[in-house]
């Protein structure tokens, strides 16, 4: 399941035109108007109101996953050092697989 905010973002029908993945840059696909879901889970991801939903291509992807995880863990760890060898992974990964 794809985290909202890493590659995966729900906004208010046609808020945007597009919008590029922040992990790995890409255009990201766009479903518009999709119809709101009932319930609590639902509500809490913001899918309780009509929504448009734009995903990175590349989402499903292991390196893309691993890059998100890398991302995820940057913004938590209160290490700068940590941070600064995980940003040099992310960008040996990425460059691994042509982005940038
Ligand atoms: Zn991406």
């Amino acid at each position: 399941m794809a985290t909202q905010g890493y590659g995966l973002f729900v906004t208010e029908p046609n808020a945007y035109k597009s919008l590029e993945c922040n992990i790995c840059g890409a255009e990201c696909l766009v479903e518009r108007n999709l119809p709101a879901k009932s319930g609590f889970i639902a509500a809490m991801a913001r899918m309780d109101k009509p929504r448009d939903e734009f995903s990175c291509p590349n989402l499903e992807k292991e390196w893309h996953k691993q890059a998100v995880q890398l991302v995820m863990e940057i913004e938590k760890t209160p290490s700068k050092r940590l941070a600064q060898l995980m940003q040099q992974d992310l960008e040996d990964l990425l460059q691994e697989n042509n982005i940038h």
